[in-house]
C-alpha cells in the first residue's frame, strides 16, 4: 500500500478540504467492507465528509465503490429495457407496490429492490409481506430469472449487494453523520445502481411527512442524485413531489396492498394516482420506449383498463410464492379485529391532515417499527382518510381505524382527530408534482 492510501493521510485530506481521488475513496469504501479501517477511522472520514462535502466527481466515485463493494446484478441478459423507481419515503406511499407492474405490463422490466419501514416511513417489503406466503428474499439467481420471465420481481436488500453501504449507514446512524447530501446521495444510488438497471426513476418527496422537509433540499438531493446516475451512464430523472398528507386514503401494511389493487382496477385515488402516472411516465421516456408523456399516460392507462397491469401483479404474487387470490378478493389480506370509523366533531373543508401525526398514530398501531429488528402488524392502521380539499359535515367520516387493541384504537381515534385541520371557506387540492429534474 502506497503511503498516500493509509487511513490517516486520506482522513487528513478531506479533513483540510481536498477533493479526494477515486483510489483514495475506493480505498476508504475497502476499508470499511474488509474491515481493514477501524470503526473510529471510517467515523472520522465520514465527519470529515459532513463537514467538508464531496464535489460531483468525488461522490460519482463513492457510489461506484460501494456499488462494486458487492455484487453487481447482471441482467444483460434480460432482452426488455429495465427501469426501476426509488422513493425517498412518505407516508402511505405504496405506489411501488402497483406502479411496478403497470409498467411491465408496458414490457418494461423492473428489477426492484426495496427497504423496509423504520420510524415514520413504511416499507414496500413490509408491505408485500403481508400477502400471505409472498417471499421477497429471493436469490440473486431467482431474482434475475424472474426479471426475464415475468418482467418484474419485487425483493429485499441481499447480503451481498452493497455490503460498505451497511456498515457506513450503521456507523453515520451513531455518529451524528447521516444529514450528508454527498453520502446520502452515494447510499441511496450504489444500492439502486447495483440491480442491474439501465436507467432510473426518483421521486424525492419534500414536507412535513418526508425525509426531507424543505424544497430546496430536497431538489439539492434530487439534483445530486440525477447528476451521479447520469454520470455513472444510467439515465436518471427525478421528480420532486409533495409529502405534506398521506398518500391515497390508506396507511397501514395490508390496508396499503389493498389500495394498490383498487389502482390497478381503476378504482386508485386521485391523488395517487396523479403520482403513480407522473412516475409512469418518466419510466416509459427513460426507457424509450414512448416519445412523449402523452402517450406513455395512453398506455399507462390502458395497461389498467385492460386488466393487464393487474394480471401482471397476480402473476408476480404467484411467481413470489404468495396468494395470487389476495389480487381479486383483497379480503383475504390479514384483517384487524377491531374496525372503527372516526366521525368528525364539526363540519368544514379539510385544510390539512398531517401526514407526521398520521404515520406517528399508524406507528403506535404496531404499523411500523422503531427499532430494526421490531415486528409490524400487517392487519392495523387507517383507511378511508379525508384529503385537503374534502368538504366534510359534522358527524361525518374522517377515517376508519383498524386496530388490534381497544387501547390502541383509543388512542388512534384522537390523533386522527387532532391530525386534521377545517377551514370554514373551500380549500384547494394541493399540487403534487412540483418539478421533473434531469
Ligand atoms: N436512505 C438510504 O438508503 N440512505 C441514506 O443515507 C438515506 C436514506
Amino acid at each position: 500500500m502506497g503511503t498516500s492510501l493509509f487511513p490517516q493521510h486520506i482522513i487528513a485530506r478531506k479533513r483540510d478540504g481536498h477533493a479526494l481521488s477515486a483510489d483514495e475513496i475506493a480505498a476508504f469504501v475497502r476499508g470499511a467492507t474488509d474491515g481493514s479501517w477501524a470503526d473510529y477511522q471510517l467515523s472520522a472520514m465520514l465527519m470529515a465528509v459532513f463537514l467538508r462535502g464531496m464535489n460531483t466527481a468525488e461522490t460519482a466515485a463513492l457510489t461506484d465503490a460501494m456499488m462494486r463493494s458487492g455484487v453487481v446484478a447482471d441482467l444483460s441478459a434480460v432482452r426488455a429495457p429495465k427501469v426501476d423507481k426509488h422513493s425517498t419515503g412518505g407516508v402511505g406511499d405504496k405506489i411501488s407496490i402497483h406502479l411496478a407492474p403497470m409498467v411491465a405490463a408496458c414490457g418494461v422490466a423492473v428489477p426492484m429492490i426495496s427497504g423496509r419501514g423504520l420510524g415514520h416511513t413504511g416499507g414496500t417489503l413490509d408491505k408485500l409481506e403481508s400477502i400471505p406466503g409472498f417471499r421477497v428474499g429471493l436469490s440473486m439467481e431467482e431474482y434475475r430469472a424472474q426479471v426475464d420471465k415475468v418482467g418484474c420481481a419485487l425483493i429485499g436488500q441481499t447480503k451481498e449487494l452493497a455490503p460498505a453501504d451497511k456498515k457506513l449507514y450503521a456507523l453515520r446512524d451513531v455518529t451524528a453523520t447521516v444529514e450528508c447530501l454527498p453520502l446520502i446521495c452515494a447510499s441511496i444510488m450504489c444500492k439502486k445502481l447495483a440491480e442491474g438497471i439501465d436507467a432510473l426513476v426518483l421521486d424525492v418527496k419534500f414536507g412535513a411527512g418526508a425525509f426531507m422537509k424543505d424544497k430546496a433540499d430536497a431538489r439539492a438531493l434530487a439534483q445530486a442524485m440525477v447528476d451521479i446516475g447520469n454520470a455513472m451512464g444510467k439515465p436518471t430523472r427525478a421528480l420532486l413531489t409533495a409529502m405534506d398528507q398521506p398518500l391515497g386514503r390508506a396507511v397501514g401494511n395490508a390496508l396499503e396492498v389493498a389500495e394498490s389493487i383498487a389502482c390497478l382496477r381503476g378504482e386508485g385515488p386521485a391523488d395517487l394516482m396523479e403520482v403513480t402516472y407522473a412516475l409512469g411516465e418518466q419510466m416509459l421516456l427513460l426507457a424509450g420506449t414512448v416519445k412523449t408523456a402523452t402517450e406513455a399516460r395512453v398506455i399507462l392507462e390502458k395497461s389498467i383498463s385492460s386488466g393487464a397491469a393487474l394480471a401482471k401483479f397476480r402473476e408476480i404474487v404467484t411467481a413470489q410464492g404468495g396468494d395470487g387470490r389476495v389480487v381479486d378478493d383483497p379480503a383475504r389480506l390479514p384483517q384487524a379485529r377491531l374496525r372503527v370509523e372516526v366521525t368528525s366533531a364539526t363540519g368544514g373543508y379539510v385544510q390539512a391532515i398531517g401526514a407526521m401525526e398520521i404515520a406517528l398514530a399508524a406507528l403506535k398501531l404496531g404499523a411500523g417499527r422503531v427499532k430494526a429488528e421490531d415486528a409490524v402488524d400487517h392487519a392495523v392502521g387507517f383507511s378511508a382518510l379525508v384529503k385537503i380539499g374534502e368538504r366534510v359535515e359534522a358527524g361525518g367520516v374522517l377515517a376508519v381505524v383498524h386496530a388490534s387493541s381497544d387501547a390502541a384504537l383509543a388512542e388512534a381515534r384522537e390523533s386522527v382527530a387532532e391530525a386534521i385541520r377545517f377551514s370554514a371557506k373551500p380549500v384547494q387540492a394541493p399540487r403534487l408534482v412540483d418539478e421533473v429534474i434531469g
